[in-house]
């Protein structure tokens, strides 16, 4: 199981270095931390830029960690490999955006290109450069679309070769996210799965969680499902992380997480199919609930209205204009006129009811 854990961002010297120690200590070999951090809003932390390059190349070389970081750049990705950073993500934001990702490729395969040169007689042992090797993660992008995902990890294995990338899962921005910051869309991942078998896949419980108290039971998700392992963000103060506080773990609780995580097992791909599909199933039942709920609370309102205006609960015209027009489009869908009644019946029920409290 590949385990990279770090702070969402390098916020100062001490916090990063002191963060990567301890997870060091916890057996993490890939330490991350956000130099350059993509906020939706204005005058937020954005980040400190290339001097938290620095102190990344002092983790590694004080640690042992390797360290990993987000370009969303040309100009990122040469910073970078400037300081020996050559683990790097592209994240969700940039992944949207096709130009952005091709950019990075091309800094990236300028790049390889010239540490290879670089490195002359002196850097090659049996004929091959012994450069560190380049490690690109892609995290999906911000709409639930696996061809937007795929096109961009291509992009960057056409740039630094297929064994270096993977891809990394952190959720959709969806109209219903559910318990979630991002919505885990796992049918998407499984077209991923099926056109890139090569590929190997991490999940980023944080990201999709948004709160610690979800991290575990999607670890634990992650290996149900046979990811080739996890992106974690950890901070020693937690609850004071200029970023992302609300879902960072301490190290304390990231070991903990992990001690207590079942061991990965290899499935066949038939064992893994039901198991994305079963996901996908129970996602679409939490949907259906926030929906039916959602539905319930616009009821409300309405029976307030009707109060108001002294007007009749059951309004029994407004409820068989609603099973008509239901009951066409389900007939073309394939299911039986019974089910449709039956379910509109159980709704409207419960709408009536929540109407007379
Ligand atoms: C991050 O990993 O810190 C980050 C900003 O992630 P994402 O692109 O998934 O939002
Ligand atoms: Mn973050």
């Amino acid at each position: 199981m590949i385990v990279i854990a770090g702070p969402c961002a390098a916020e100062n010297r001490q916090q990063t270095l002191e963060t990567a120690r301890l997870l060091a200590a916890s057996g993490v070999r890939v330490f991350r931390a956000g130099v350059w951090k993509p906020r939706s809003r204005p005058d937020t932390f954005e980040g400190v830029g290339e001097e938290a390059l620095r102190w990344l190349a002092e983790a590694r070389d004080l640690y042992g960690v390797e360290p990993a970081t987000e370009v969303a750049s040309a100009e990122h990705v040469k910073l970078c490999l400037r300081y020996g950073i050559r683990t790097l993500w592209i994240g969700a934001r940039t992944t949207t955006n096709p130009f952005l990702v091709q950019q990075i490729a091309d800094a990236l395969a300028d790049c390889a290109i010239d540490s290879v040169a670089s490195l002359g007689t002196v850097g090659m042992m049996g004929g091959l450069p012994t450069a560190a090797p380049l490690t690109i993660l892609v995290k999906n992008p911000l709409s639930p679309d696996a061809a937007l995902w795929e096109g961009a990890i291509r992009r960057m294995e056409k740039a630094v070769g297929e064994g270096h990338v993977m891809a990394v899962h952190r959720g959709f921005t969806t109209a219903e996210t559910g318990d979630y910051r991002n919505a885990p869309n796992w049918s998407v991942v499984y077209a991923l799965r099926r056109s890139m078998p090569h590929l190997k896949l991490l999940l980023d419980p944080s990201h999709m969680a948004g709160r610690r108290e979800l991290i575990e039971p999607l670890c634990r998700q992650a290996i149900e499902l046979s990811y080739d392992g996890l992106m974690l963000e950890s901070h020693v103060d937690p609850e004071h992380a200029l970023s992302d506080a609300g879902q960072q773990l301490s190290p304390t609780d990231l070991r903990r997480i992990l001690a207590a995580l079942p061991k990965r097992r290899e499935t066949n791909d038939a064992s893994q199919e039901l198991a994305f599909l079963r996901h996908e199933i129970d996602e679409l039942d939490d949907t259906i609930w926030q929906l039916i709920a959602r539905r319930m609370e616009v009821s409300r309102e309405i029976g307030d209205y009707k109060r108001r205006h002294h007007m009749q609960v059951l309004q029994q015209e407004r409820f068989d204009q609603l099973v008509a027009r239901r009951l066409r489009w389900a007939e073309e869908q394939g299911f039986t006129a019974e089910t449709v009644r039956a379910i509109m019946d159980a709704i409207h029920e419960e709408s009536c009811r929540r109407q007379k409290d």
